[in-house]
């Protein structure tokens, strides 16, 4: 059965466990073939987990944070947002609306777990595990990874880290796969495969990357 434009809706962040990390209150706007379409507007409750001393999460040390007592950070989200959640996909779409004029501000790609939804009848949510890395797409189509460093971080405390279900988005490999293609240190080394190509006829493939 499909929500229905204007319902209530609610949008949450799993990490390890059942640990919520983050929570968007705001609207249905669409729910079709394409997916389910979220609206979250500027001013909306916002929940995002934090340490309880009131260190957001990013100021944590990443290996201090299985042990961090945490809390629900009460806050209001910033930045017009419609997410599109196509069905089955390990990402989400985010259209941002910005600026003075409110136009749109570009697109930016959410890796998660395929979106679990569900449904009272008052209220529609979709739960999700994040995946960290994302893709920041401006209004020209030009792109960049975003969170590669980060990623790679919580990659190296694999008891703490949420990311661990081979099943979903191609697995942690493939993840960091994509942050290492996107890193300065795989440029470096393809422009110097690129000088070699050459001579031994061999390209480097990205699965390279992974020893
Ligand atoms: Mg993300």
């Amino acid at each position: 059965m499909r929500s229905r434009p204007g319902e209530l809706a609610v949008r949450r962040h799993f990490m390890r466990g059942h640990d919520m990390s983050r929570a968007w209150c705001g609207r249905v706007a669409a729910d079709d073939e394409r997916g389910l379409w979220l609206w979250f507007a500027t001013g909306s409750a916002f929940r995002d987990i934090g340490a309880v001393d009131g260190r957001p999460f990013r100021e944590v040390p990443f290996d201090e944070w299985g042990r961090t007592e945490r809390a629900m950070r009460e806050l209001r989200w910033t930045g017009d947002v419609l997410m599109l959640h196509p069905p089955g996909a390990a990402y989400s779409v985010w259209f941002f609306f910005r600026g003075a004029d409110n136009g749109f501000d570009g697109w930016y790609v959410n890796l998660e777990r395929p979106g679990a939804r569900w449904a009272t009848d008052t209220l529609t949510g979709i739960d999700t595990v994040d995946y960290d890395l994302d893709v920041v797409v401006a209004p020209d189509r030009t792109w960049r990874w975003k969170d590669e460093d980060e990623f790679l971080a919580h990659l190296a405390v694999p008891d703490v880290y949420w990311c661990d279900d081979e099943q979903a988005g191609g697995g942690a490999d493939l993840q960091r796969q994509f942050a290492y293609v996107g890193s300065s240190a795989w440029r470096e080394r393809r422009d110097d495969d690129a000088a070699r190509r050459d001579e031994d006829g061999q390209a480097l493939q990205p699965s390279d990357a992974i020893h």
